[in-house]
C-alpha cells in the first residue's frame, strides 16, 4: 500500500525546506522526507553569516527551525525516514522508505552531500573520539586543547574560526599553498591569532589509542614527515553527493552530481533537483533555497499540466 501525494521532496535541507514551503503555499500535497530530520549541515552552522536578512548572523539550527515551520504551517508533511529505493521512470514516481511507500506525480531530490573523508589509518577507529566532521556538536569537547582542520576551503576555514571559541589553538593543515576558500573567511583567519597553518601538507595517519593524540603529517614540497599533538581533528576535505538511492535511476555528473536545467528539471519529466545535490559550481545556502523554490514552481507546473 502506498500514500499518494502530488509531490515528494527528498530531503529537508535549505533546498528541500524552501521547495516544501513554496509547493504547500501552491496548494500541491507534499511530503517532505529526510532520514535525520531536517535542516541537513545548516544545522551544524553558528552563526549563518551570509543569508541575507541577517545582518548580526543567525544560529544554523533557529534558520532551519524557521523553514521547517514555514512548511508545516503551509500544509506540508514531514516523515524522518531514509529513502531504500525510488522508481522515477513512469508518470507515478514511487519512493520507498523505512516507514512507508509513497507515490507522487513529481519528486524533487534535494538530499544534499556528505563530507567527505581522508581515507588514512586511524580515521575510522577514532570517529567520534577526537574525529569529528562536526565543530558545532563536538567543539565545546576540546575546551583549552589544541585541535586540527584539514582542508583549505570555505567549510575548513568557517569551521576553524567557530572552534576558537574553544580550542586554545587551532592549526590548518592544507595539501596546496593557496587556500580555496573565500577571502572573508581568509582574512578573518589569517587575523586570528588562535589560527595556524600548516600549508602544503597531508595528514598520513591519525593516531592514539582511545583518543585522537597526534597527527602524522607530511610535506608535499620536501616529503619530510613531521607529527602535530592535538585532542581533535577536524575534517573538511568537501563534500560528496547524497545519490546512493539514485543508481541507474538518473544520469549525474563525474563526481555524481545530478545536471538540471534552470528550471531545475533533470533528465527524467516530473523530477527535479535543487541545493548542493545538482550539479554546479556555487554551493551557498541562499542558493539552496533559491533552487528549492524554483523546483517547485516548475513541479507545480508540471503537475497541473501547465505549459510555459
Ligand atoms: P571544497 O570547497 O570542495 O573544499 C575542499 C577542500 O579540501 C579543498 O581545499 C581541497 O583542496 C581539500 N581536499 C580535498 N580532498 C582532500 C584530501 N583528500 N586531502 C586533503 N585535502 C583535501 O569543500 P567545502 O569547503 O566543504 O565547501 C563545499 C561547498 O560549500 C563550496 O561550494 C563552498 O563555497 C560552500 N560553502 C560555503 C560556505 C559559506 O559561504 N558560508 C561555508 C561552507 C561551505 P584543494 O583546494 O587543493 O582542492
Amino acid at each position: 500500500m502506498s500514500t499518494t501525494y502530488d509531490l515528494i521532496i527528498v530531503g529537508a535541507g535549505p533546498a528541500g525546506l524552501a521547495a516544501g514551503i513554496y509547493a504547500s503555499r501552491a496548494k500541491l500535497r507534499t511530503l517532505l522526507l529526510d532520514p535525520t530530520g531536517y535542516g541537513g549541515r545548516l544545522t551544524n552552522l553558528d552563526p549563518v553569516e551570509d543569508f541575507p536578512g541577517f545582518s548580526q548572523g543567525i544560529p544554523g539550527i533557529k534558520l532551519a527551525e524557521e523553514m521547517m515551520l514555514q512548511a508545516l504551517q503551509n500544509g506540508a508533511e514531514f516523515q524522518m525516514a531514509p529513502v531504500a529505493g525510488v522508481n522515477l521512470a513512469g508518470e507515478s514516481k514511487a519512493v520507498s522508505t523505512s516507514q512507508g511507500n509513497y507515490e507522487a506525480r513529481s519528486v524533487i531530490l534535494a538530499a544534499g552531500c556528505d563530507l567527505k573523508t581522508l581515507g588514512v589509518p586511524g580515521e575510522a577507529k577514532l570517529s567520534g573520539r577526537g574525529v569529528s566532521h562536526c565543530a558545532a556538536c563536538d567543539g565545546p569537547l576540546f575546551s583549552g586543547q589544541a585541535v586540527a582542520v584539514v582542508g583549505g576551503g570555505d567549510s575548513a576555514l568557517e569551521e576553524a574560526l567557530y572552534l576558537t571559541r574553544f580550542a586554545s589553538r587551532v592549526t590548518v593543515i592544507h595539501r596546496r599553498d593557496q587556500l580555496r576558500a573565500c577571502k572573508h573567511f581568509q582574512r578573518q583567519a589569517s587575523s586570528n591569532a588562535k589560527i595556524g597553518f600548516i600549508l602544503n601538507a597531508t595528514v598520513e595517519e591519525i593516531e592514539g589509542d582511545e583518543q585522537v593524540a597526534q597527527l602524522r603529517v607530511r610535506s608535499v614540497q620536501t616529503g619530510e614527515p613531521s607529527t602535530l599533538q592535538v585532542a581533535a581533528v577536524f575534517v573538511y576535505v568537501g563534500l560528496k553527493p547524497n545519490t546512493g538511492y539514485l543508481v541507474g535511476e538518473l544520469p549525474t555528473d563525474d563526481e555524481g552530481y545530478i545536471p538540471t536545467n534552470e528550471r531545475m528539471e533533470t533528465a527524467i519529466p516530473g523530477v527535479l533537483a535543487a541545493g548542493d545535490i545538482r550539479s554546479k559550481r556555487l554551493r551557498q545556502i541562499v542558493g539552496a533555497t533559491a533552487e528549492g523554490a524554483s523546483a517547485a514552481f516548475w513541479a507545480a507546473d508540471y503537475i497541473n499540466g501547465r505549459k510555459r
